[in-house]
């Protein structure tokens, strides 16, 4: 009896526990073959927008053009856009006498403020409008209802060694979620197809994900934001096979390509939440590179 018990158990609380059960000590929460980004002064990027930048007393950083304001705290990765809470991936730098950002967070927070405006006329250098060429998702991915517009995509492990849409959309709603709050299952040949890649009904529906909760009381930023894939296997203990990273990376390259999401866009859980997903065995800067 026991010898069935142990595994079952252990796989239920792998996947109960999910992307907590990987809490990491704070000095491998980045594996150190990740290269920081390059930076942005925030006064830079201030007179690049056409804002006038100011310092307050009080230490907060701001933005200002007519009724438009970004408000940064250095030290923090809250930023104030227009009187809405955003979350940068890492924090406003002090360096020296200056502050700044990463260029990817930098680059993010302007597509926010444009994204918050909408008002014809509104920026001084008037929004060149961009029709890039965008290619239609294929039909195998492609929503049943017109897409959401999405800025960022976040990668997970499911930190069990199996599953698929079905499996995990059953532990889901055993954890009272109303679905499989991933938008994506990429299978590792248990359940689903090694590589295979699984639309959840989230997609399908285009309803705002349950995958990257950074804190209850915050807006939900990530999920409203965020694409969710996960990739089927603990990386903690193993790699993704050849046939899921092959997957991931066109699947990931056609998403970015629909919804004109910047490389910086694309993260790991782990990259705004207090979490080793997807896993230190996940090989994230092959990811990166093959995504260039
Ligand atoms: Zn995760």
């Amino acid at each position: 009896m026991h010898k069935t018990l142990v595994p079952l158990l252990t796989l239920a609380l792998g996947v109960l526990g999910g992307c907590q059960a990987t809490k990491p000590p704070p000095q491998t929460a980045v594996p150190p073959s990740v290269r920081p980004e390059p930076v942005i002064f925030v006064s830079d990027m201030a007179s690049e927008m056409g804002f006038h930048y100011t310092e307050d007393p009080r230490g907060f950083l701001e933005l200002r053009l007519g009724p438009d304001a970004v408000v940064l705290t250095p030290g923090s990765r809250r930023a104030m856009v227009n009187g809405h809470k955003f979350y940068m991936v890492h924090p406003c730098l002090k360096m020296g006498d200056n502050f700044a950002l990463r260029t990817g967070d930098a680059r993010m927070l302007r597509q926010h403020v444009r994204g918050e405006q909408g008002r014809p006329g509104h920026l001084a250098r008037p929004a060149a409008p961009v029709q890039p060429q965008v290619a239609p998702l294929p039909a195998r991915w492609a929503p049943r209802v017109v897409a959401r517009h999405w800025r960022h995509i976040v990668i997970h492990h499911t930190v069990t060694s199996r599953g698929s849409v079905g499996f995990l959309d059953q532990i889901h709603r055993a954890r009272g979620f109303d679905s499989l709050g991933y938008h994506f299952v990429i299978g590792n040949g248990t359940g689903a197809g090694d590589g295979e890649v699984q639309v959840g009904s989230r997609w399908a529906a285009q309803q705002v994900g349950a995958h990257t909760r950074v804190d209850p009381s915050d807006d939900n930023y990530w999920n409203r934001n965020s694409i969710g894939i996960v990739l089927v296997g603990d990386f903690t203990q193993t790699r993704p096979s050849r046939r899921q990273m092959d997957s991931l990376v066109l699947l990931v390259r056609t998403l970015e390509n629909r919804f004109q999401i910047a490389p910086e866009g694309v993260i790991p859980h782990r990259a705004v939440k207090d979490t080793l997903c997807p896993g230190p065995r996940f090989p994230w800067a092959e990811l990166q590179q093959r995504l260039r």
